[in-house]
């Protein structure tokens, strides 16, 4: 299945680490990016668990890192670097 976001076509892709949708976001033009689509779900294991993963990082941070995919890279995953609410 895929669905118009921005006059772009996406696939409906689903979080490998905890089913949600994966929701588009137009990434800033500094990043390089287009469309990418990202977990945005504060429950996902992925994301709840990160936060010790991150080299350097400060306790009061609280930065995360979110599923995200790149459907401009055949929906290759990376992590996206985020705060936490
Ligand atoms: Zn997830």
């Amino acid at each position: 299945m895929t669905y118009i976001y921005d006059g772009v076509e996406l696939e409906e892709r689903t979080c490998p680490h905890c089913n949600e949708a994966l929701s588009p976001w137009i990434a800033p033009p500094e990043s390089g990016w287009g469309i990418i689509v990202v977990c945005n779900n504060n429950e996902c294991p992925h994301f709840a668990g990160s936060d010790k993963e991150i080299i350097n990082k400060r306790d009061d941070s609280n930065l995360g890192c979110r599923y995200a995919e790149n459907p401009d890279n055949k929906y290759s995953s990376f992590n996206l670097l985020a705060w936490c609410k």
